[in-house]
């Protein structure tokens, strides 16, 4: 099998990206959040080829990107306070569940059957590049196998899904680390599907108390909350003492063999979460290290993300 073709963040590079974008191949793009494996929305069998390529169960419906709020206007409704949610926050980290409306052309598979769509406005400028470039909303899912790791460098992408994808653009590592925050606006109240690289505290600020809805695994309407997911190989444990041959996840002043931030800045430990899982299992897998141990993040501002994804990397696996 041939590995991914490496483009560089540059109008050739984008061009290329379009192009087999636009002939419905799979194309690695860099986000603010995270690496983003992409494909044309509005092409069945491209949409499949992306659930194929990540084992991601056809049931978990995908984020739908696109280069403008026109568009986004296009594909789906705004009840309030979905446009002042969109006019605060976009282009950036925030992804709203709204309403499909008809003849909006989309593959079905994206929404996995359901009647609203998963939008966002991305802010990196590569990403954006490539959406106008392409002309078409783009799926794009984490480029990452289901379950494992999100990839937040194109090192990771490389690793995690090598030959299965036609290339992906370097743009070196993301800003942000995580994943878009999720809400689901509604005039009765919006609803936080997933936390994530915009905190509660700013959204709030607009939207009043948001109604918590990400219980892993409680709701129907965001399969994708599954408890296990972003599991290293090695058992995660969270906060407690360091045991002999733990690999160990420092944080502020709690010491340890990797640091999500030595100073105890939050939106440093986001950026450097994933890598340093990756790192942390790579380490535990070479001296066959009975686990990885993190160290307590505070449950605030982007620590919530932090907490949700690696309580998620240290629940039971399947
Ligand atoms: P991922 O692409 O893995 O970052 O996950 C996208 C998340 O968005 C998953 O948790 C999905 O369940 C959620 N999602 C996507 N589309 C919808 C939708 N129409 N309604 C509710 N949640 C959605
Ligand atoms: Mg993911």
């Amino acid at each position: 099998m041939t590995p991914p073709e490496i483009l560089t963040d540059s109008p050739s590079g984008h061009a290329r990206a379009a192009a087999i974008l636009r002939q419905g191949g799979l194309v690695a793009l860099p986000t603010e959040t995270v690496y983003g494996l992409a494909a044309d929305a509005t092409d069945d069998a491209a949409v499949a080829s992306i659930y194929a390529a990540k084992g991601r169960p056809g049931h978990n419906p995908l984020i739908v990107h696109v280069p403008d709020l026109a568009t986004a206007e296009r594909l789906a409704a705004f009840p309030d306070p979905a446009r002042a949610l969109a006019d605060a926050f976009w282009p950036g980290p925030l992804t709203l569940v709204l309403p499909l409306k008809p003849g909006h052309g989309l593959s079905p598979r994206v929404t996995a059957g359901l009647p609203t769509v998963a939008l966002r406005l991305p802010a990196h400028p590569a990403m954006q590049a490539v959406l106008r470039e392409t002309g078409r909303p783009l799926a794009a899912p984490s480029a990452n196998p289901s379950g494992r790791i999100t990839a937040t460098t194109p090192a990771h992408v490389l690793a995690g899904l090598g030959p299965r994808i036609a290339a992906i653009v370097d743009a070196g590592p993301c800003r942000v680390g995580v994943e878009s925050t999720i809400l689901a606006p509604a005039p009765s109240g919006t609803r936080l599907l997933r936390d994530g690289g915009l905190a509660r505290e700013m959204i709030e600020e607009i939207t009043g108390p948001l109604i918590a809805d990400t219980t892993p695994g409680a709701t129907l309407e965001a399969p994708g909350q599954m408890s296990s997911h972003y599991a290293p190989h090695a058992p995660l444990l969270l906060g407690g003492t360091p045991q002999p041959g733990e690999i160990t996840i420092g944080f502020g002043t709690t010491p340890g063999d990797l640091t999500l931030s030595p100073s105890g800045d939050l939106a440093e430990a986001a950026r450097t979460l994933f890598s340093c899982l990756h790192t942390a299992d790579a380490l535990a897998t070479a001296r066959a290290a009975p686990a990885i141990r993190v160290a307590l993040i505070p449950e605030t501002g982007l620590g919530r993300a932090i907490n949700d994804r690696l309580r998620r990397a240290a629940a039971p696996r399947d």
